[in-house]
């Protein structure tokens, strides 16, 4: 019983002097801290800083805020904020538009496959051939009275709607769609593959 209690106080004494040694290591190194130069305490030994608002200081003043405005990337106006890119939310909509065109030119001189969701596709070709029916050319519909633009879709040519490349693409106003061999129920077994999928099941709708 003696020997065990004299064990504990050795580890313990072991300790405490181990402590002290490390104490002793820390305080001679005088680590100061950068922004203030005071002494930083042993109880913050693993830190750069005396506190909490040295680092914060430490950390503004290697990466500062921009503080003048630049011009708007797409306009040129100056952006309200410094740091920012564009002027407002419609530049940067239509830097975005601006580029997603940019990437569809690419790729119509390159692979001449357009890859992009229905609308950017759509508003693409839009822009590329003008507003009206690449079959009656018609661009304009009177409406109940009113001379509107004529709604057109997306049309794969060939009927096969996972075919993207240029020349199988067309605007269409709604009557020429309808009259088209591919339209709809007419176009079964070219369509959507999982259209496909579902006639090749038995299935019929
Ligand atoms: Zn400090
Ligand atoms: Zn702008
Ligand atoms: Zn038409």
């Amino acid at each position: 019983m003696a020997e065990e209690h004299s064990g504990t106080t050795n580890l313990h004494n072991y300790r405490v002097a181990r402590g002290e040694r490390v104490r002793r290591a820390f305080a001679a190194l005088s680590k100061r801290c950068p922004g203030c130069s005071s002494l930083i305490p042993y109880e913050k030994r693993r830190y750069d800083h005396c506190s909490q608002s040295c680092a914060t200081t430490a950390y503004q003043r290697s990466n500062p805020q921009p503080t003048k405005r630049s011009a708007c990337g797409f306009c040129g106006e100056p952006c309200s904020r410094p740091g920012n890119i564009y002027c407002s939310t419609r530049c940067t909509g239509l830097a975005s538009a601006a580029k997603t065109s940019k990437t569809l030119e690419t790729a119509m001189a390159t692979t001449g496959v357009l890859v992009g969701s229905v609308n950017v596709v759509k508003r693409f070709l839009l822009k590329q051939r003008g507003h009206s029916c690449s079959i009656c050319g018609l661009s304009r519909w009177n409406f109940m009275g009113n001379d509107v633009l004529i709604p057109l879709v997306l049309d794969h040519e060939n009927g096969n709607s996972d075919d993207w490349r240029v020349k199988n693409l067309r605007l269409v106003c709604g009557i020429c769609d309808m009259l088209l061999p591919t339209y709809k129920g007419k176009n079964r077994g070219h369509g959507r593959f999982s259209r496909r999928q579902r006639y090749t099941d038995g299935k019929s709708h």
